[in-house]
């Protein structure tokens, strides 16, 4: 094959003008990208060789660093599976990661911290241009008996042409930048600063990265007796990464920023973690497990690409990445590693599902991670606030999700907003602050704890000094209906069905009203035209004119979610609908008269008093003109109205 240029895809370029100008200051991250990629080549050449009999069984896995001061060479070279031409392409070639042109946007935008960029969309390989004038990609795949060359300056694009080498595997080679008045490049040329970054990053990659080092060593004499003040120079190899798994040292051995280290060169995080939790179970069940909570949700936490699980080793042995088996869903953002000597090595991912050893330890673990949390939460609660802020939504799911099947086990962690307090409340603390004689827990939905604070539906609880929880994320109410009470306490949404905060006698007044103004009731929902299911006088309001709300079952927070699950919307079950009036209120007198003196406004009065009640619910106005019309109508009547009694 003949030289081939091929250019850079847009966004590629892009993001490589980034890198090349360094948006990113660390810039001694571009060794652990590229002995990370190394390393996962080589994880794959072993996984393949496991079960493609055409592979040649190796033990002699390595990741050889090279330094040509002279030339500024660094050449960094892996014996893993290589690259076919097709994929030095697209690997090498694209950054092809779906979502890395809308972060560059949203980097923009909101300045987001330069650290989140690296490795999130999977640009790592590109770090090279951080330091270099120059990147070649020699490589050559187990599965093809030519080998390719892929010449890069960054710029606009790329080389590729045919060349020769001998074994499997890839080889980076980077020049080095000269320095400039910024930054100092040679370093990356020395042997110490080298050695300094692999310990840093990289101690823990599962296969030796070594390096030629010079040594001087004393000179012997024909009897094999060093001669004094004399050596000579030779040249060795190192390997400069510990290897020794992090999880065969006792906790208190590991230093904090060790362990972060770790963490983050594991788990391809750039924020140190919130918390690690060590479990190690000797009996029946033997595993030792390091679990991380990361400080910050990953982006990509809540899309279906996500993959949960934790890294499975078996007596040393790293058997998989991310072993879904052993985190239940709600708890996905862990991260993290089990060792567990009872796992046969040799087993499929089929019969590992079935495991038995592995739903247990996945039982323990959660048992683990729970009473830390709950740990947590009762004696520092600054800090379990803020990992409830990151994660909270997961442990909600986590209610919610089976039937409920968890949600004893996770109720006591749940944290609220409420109406009254300016922080956060646990269920416990919102049953004992309860005042005498309020039975029930009640709750709002809305999208802020401000509109819920505003609502009409606030008014008779205000009065009974009743707290309320505020509920602003979209699981919410699917929570409370899996929940349904407690502490024997029902939860009772404000938005929905009757309050029954009115005493009997209360009640009967307002069920005389009723009955007296049964027609003009009547004549409102006839004139809503089937917008409402029902117009009634109102026991929750005290000061608002009127206040949409829902009946029991399906409410209008739980509607709005339901439409945005795809499907035929039209079959999706519908909130019923309640408008209800403030009989204590003027509005209710003067509508009242309009009824009596047969005026034509009532319709418009009927129209205005239901749009504003689905603006208060933040629910979408059908004909937001015809409601503007309506208003201007009767604002300028009554203006008029105004100007004659003067
Ligand atoms: P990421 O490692 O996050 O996928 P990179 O840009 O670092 O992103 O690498 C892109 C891809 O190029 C890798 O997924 C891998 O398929 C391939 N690649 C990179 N380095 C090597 C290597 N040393 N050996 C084999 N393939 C590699």
């Amino acid at each position: 094959m003949s030289k081939k240029t091929i250019e850079f895809k847009t966004e590629s370029k892009k993001l490589l003008d980034l890198m090349i100008n360094s948006i990113y200051t660390n810039k001694e991250i571009f060794l652990r990208e590229l002995i990370s990629n190394a390393s996962d080549a080589i994880d794959k050449y072993h996984f393949s060789s496991l079960t493609d009999k055409d592979l040649k069984k190796r033990n002699d896995y390595e990741i050889f660093l090279e330094v040509d001061k002279k030339n500024r060479k660094f050449r960094i070279t892996d014996n893993g599976i290589g690259m076919t031409y097709d994929e030095l392409v697209e690997n090498i070639g694209t950054i092809a990661k779906s979502g890395s042109i809308e972060f560059l946007k949203n980097m923009k935008e909101k300045d987001l911290k330069k650290t989140d960029l690296i490795g999130q969309f999977g640009v790592g390989f590109y770090s090279a241009f951080m330091v270099s004038d120059k990147v070649e990609v020699i490589t050559k795949s187990a599965y093809s008996d030519q080998a390719y060359k892929w010449t890069s300056t960054g710029e606009e694009g790329f080389t590729i042409e045919d060349t020769d080498k001998e074994k499997v595997g890839t080889e980076i080679i980077l020049t080095i930048r000269k320095n400039d008045d910024d930054e100092n490049y040679d370093e990356f040329l020395e042997d110490y600063k080298i050695t300094q970054l692999v310990k840093k990053y990289s101690n823990y990659v599962r296969y030796p990265i070594t390096m030629e080092k010079e040594k001087e060593v004393p000179k012997l004499d024909d009897e094999g007796n060093e001669i004094e003040d004399e050596t000579k120079t030779i040249v060795e190899k190192e390997t400069l990464n510990q290897m020794t798994p992090i999880w065969e040292k006792n906790k208190s051995e590991v230093k904090e920023e060790e362990l972060n280290e770790f963490y983050k060169s594991q788990y391809y995080d750039y924020t140190d973690p919130f918390m690690s939790i060590w479990t190690n179970v000797e009996g029946k069940l033997t595993y030792k497990s390091i679990v991380f909570i990361p400080s910050k949700a990953p982006q990509n936490l809540y899309s279906e690409k996500y993959e949960k699980g934790l890294q499975l080793y078996t007596k040393g042995v790293f058997v998989m990445d991310k072993c879904k088996e052993l985190v239940p869903d709600y708890l996905r953002f862990i991260r993290g590693l089990v060792v567990s000597p009872d796992l046969n090595l040799n087993i499929s991912r089929e019969i590992l599902q079935k495991n038995r050893q592995l739903v247990n330890i996945q039982k323990n673990l959660e048992k683990k991670i729970i009473k830390r949390l709950e740990k947590l939460l009762k004696n520092e609660r600054d800090e379990y606030i803020k990992f409830w802020k990151e994660f909270g939504v997961n442990l909600k799911y986590g209610v919610y999700d089976n039937f409920g099947l968890k949600k004893d086990l996770l109720k006591d962690l749940l944290l609220f907003e409420t109406v009254n307090e300016d922080s956060y409340v646990t269920l416990e603390e919102y049953v004992e602050k309860m005042p005498k004689g309020q039975k029930e827990i009640y709750y709002g939905s809305a999208n802020s704890k401000t509109a819920i604070k505003g609502s009409p539906q606030m008014d008779r609880l205000k009065s009974k000094g009743y707290d309320v929880l505020v509920l602003t994320d979209e699981i919410d109410e699917f929570m409370i209906n899996i929940l349904t009470e407690f502490k024997k306490h029902k939860f009772k949404s404000i938005n929905q069905g009757d309050l029954d905060l009115v005493d009997d006698k209360e009640k009967e007044t307002i069920k005389t009203l009723e009955t007296e103004n049964k027609d003009l009731l009547a004549k409102i929902k006839e004139s809503l035209n089937g917008q409402v299911d029902e117009v009634k006088l109102s026991t929750r309001l005290t000061d608002s004119p009127v206040c949409l709300v829902s009946g029991e079952g399906m409410s209008f927070e739980m509607e709005k979610v339901m439409e945005q699950l795809p499907g035929d919307k039209s079959k999706s079950a519908k909130a019923q609908k309640i408008l209800e009036i403030n009989p204590q209120h003027e509005l209710f007198q003067a509508i009242n008269q309009l009824y009596k003196d047969n005026s034509t406004d009532l319709d418009d009065y009927a129209s205005v008093l239901y749009n504003q009640a689905l603006l208060i619910e933040g629910l979408k106005i059908e004909d937001p003109v015809d409601f503007s019309n309506k208003m201007v109508k009767i604002l300028v009547k009554a203006a008029n109205k105004g100007d004659s009694s003067e």
